[in-house]
């Protein structure tokens, strides 16, 4: 149920009908705008009449709950939430935010000279996977904890926001301690417990869409991290499987308009896990930008023929470089900044 307080209305207005909410076993979601002051109320809202609501004086209107996922849903919080990554950097304003980097941590070395040559380049945030969800188990599984000391020291020393992959409940709070920022991949977006764990941390999680996941069903996933406390959630378009072979994943730039309506949360995009392949890449950026994604989610590795996962997607920092000053032109054309 939301609830769309009277313009002007203050505390002791706020209290009141909180405390209402509370007595009935419900929860008080407060959204302060710009423009008007929401109460949503959290929980089964049949147990509490709307009618109690619409008697308040300083209240204008009530409206049952449209959409069954609450937290995530704009309708509860019209405004976008703004996620600080810390540094000044923030995902969800004007800002188009550039997030880069190799598909996994492969040793020190080869993290400090990208890390490096990003930096220089003008990127504030990197990725790199410590944890590898593989399709075969002979694959890379990943550098693991070695991998997180590493990724610690990058962002010590180099100053760059650092994220990485977390997959399994066990590793969330080490990760946590490690890195500035949680992801959570296609192949478990729909695991509850992860989910549920990272939603335990104060850190800004990037939540994916499955593979196959409906955007209703990614919402939900989004609800999950947010019940436990952390608002931080950004999402990350990465394609999805269709009937098309000719790329890895279909890239669903409609799904970044769609999540505009209903959601308050920023939403990013990794056209390189749609496209499997580096061909495809720059339009496909150039084309999230457009549809109004808040960021950008680019594989560069220094060596990607010799990289050990994703070879045939990871841009070479000269390629990367080409299309990031590209991007900003796009990001103008369309009113916003980009960095
Ligand atoms: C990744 O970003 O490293 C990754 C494995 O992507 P996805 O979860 O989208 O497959
Ligand atoms: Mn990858």
């Amino acid at each position: 149920m939301i609830i769309v307080m009277e313009k002007g209305v203050g505390q002791k207005e706020l209290d009141h009908i909180s405390e209402i909410i509370k007595k009935a076993g419900l929860k008080a979601h407060i959204s302060i705008g710009e423009s008007k002051t929401i109460v949503g109320v959290i929980g089964d809202e049949s147990k509490i009449d709307k009618e109690i609501f619409e008697s308040l004086d300083y209240v204008e209107s009530v409206m049952p709950i449209q959409k069954p996922y609450r937290r995530a849903s704009r309708e509860i919080h019209p405004d976008n939430t703004v996620v600080d990554l810390g540094k000044g950097v923030k995902i969800g304003g004007n800002e188009v935010v550039m997030i880069a980097g190799p598909c996994s941590v492969e040793s020190e070395e080869q993290m400090f000279t990208i890390a490096n040559t990003l930096k220089k380049m003008g990127v504030r945030v990197m990725r790199a996977s410590a944890y590898k969800p593989r399709t075969s188990p002979y694959a890379f599984q990943g550098m693991g904890p070695k991998a997180l000391k590493i990724l610690d020291k990058v962002r010590k020393e180099t100053g760059m926001i650092v994220e990485t992959e977390v997959m399994d409940t066990r590793n969330v709070e080490e990760a946590a301690r490690h890195v500035d920022m949680l992801r959570v991949g296609a192949r478990n977006t729909q695991n509850f417990d992860l989910l549920k764990e990272v939603g335990k941390v104060d850190k800004p999680v990037i939540l994916k869409n499955g593979i196959s996941t409906t955007i209703e069903e990614w919402l939900f996933a989004a609800e999950y991290i947010m019940n436990e406390g952390n608002n931080k959630v950004i999402l990350c378009e990465r394609g999805i499987r269709t009937s098309e072979p000719f790329t890895r994943n279909t890239l669903d730039l409609s799904a970044i308009p769609i999540l505009k309506e209903l959601t308050h949360l920023p939403i990013i995009v990794d056209p390189c896990h749609a496209a499997g392949k580096r061909g495809p890449i720059p339009a496909l950026s150039k084309a999230a930008i457009a549809v109004g994604a808040d960021g950008l989610l680019i594989e560069v590795h220094t060596d990607p023929e010799n990289a050990l996962s994703d070879n045939a997607q990871q841009l070479k920092p000269a390629e990367f470089e080409k299309l990031y000053k590209e991007l900003k032109g796009v990001a103008q054309a369309v009113g916003r900044k980009f960095g």
